[in-house]
């Protein structure tokens, strides 16, 4: 199957999901160990910036990202065109469990809401499980949407798309 056959047409309200948020007790990232979570309060924790779907370096010990985004990041909305298929199609797309968020050097932005809960900080106060609104995470600055990005499709050399944004 061609990569084209698995995009996703349909659409999706990512309001709709935000306020489902309400079914989930009240705030139970306060109390809970992220490996105390149901599968719902995990889900949410994901404020859906896109971020960890740039392209990325380990240089030194270290990761270093760049604005070159996987080609089925939809830059607009920060979703993934393809996120039943995800793993089927890009074999390095990475399911975001307590390994991942637990690896070293980190991967995850430092505003992913599974690496700051898990290292012991609050949500964001633009969180949308605070502010009830998916859009607040654009609107705070925090997303993908509307930055320099490019296709990862057009890059040649991932050194020459480093950047060094403060809250990767
Ligand atoms: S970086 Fe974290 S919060 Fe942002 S989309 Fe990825 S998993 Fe979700
Ligand atoms: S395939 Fe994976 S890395 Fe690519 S946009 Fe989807 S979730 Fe992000």
């Amino acid at each position: 199957m061609s990569d084209k056959e698995y995009i996703i047409t349909e659409s999706y309200n990512p309001q709709e999901r935000v306020d489902a948020f309400q079914k989930l007790e009240p705030e139970f990232w306060k109390h809970k160990k992220l490996e105390e979570m149901s599968k719902d309060e995990w889900e949410a924790l994901c404020d859906g910036c896109g971020k960890c779907c740039l392209n990325k370096l380990e240089i030194k010990g270290k990761i270093k990202f760049t604005n070159a985004y996987c080609r089925f990041l939809d830059c607009q909305s920060c979703l993934c065109k393809i996120y039943d298929h995800r793993f089927e199609v890009v074999p390095d797309c990475r399911d975001i469990n307590l390994e991942a968020v637990r690896e070293k050097p980190r991967w995850l932005p430092k505003t992913c809401a599974y690496w700051l809960l898990d290292n012991g900080y609050d949500l964001p106060d633009w969180h949308p499980l605070i502010t009830g609104k998916a859009s607040s995470v654009t609107e705070s600055g925090n997303s993908l949407s509307g930055r320099e990005l490019v296709n990862e499709t057009k890059v040649q050399d991932y050194e020459d798309y480093i950047v060094d944004w403060q809250d990767l």
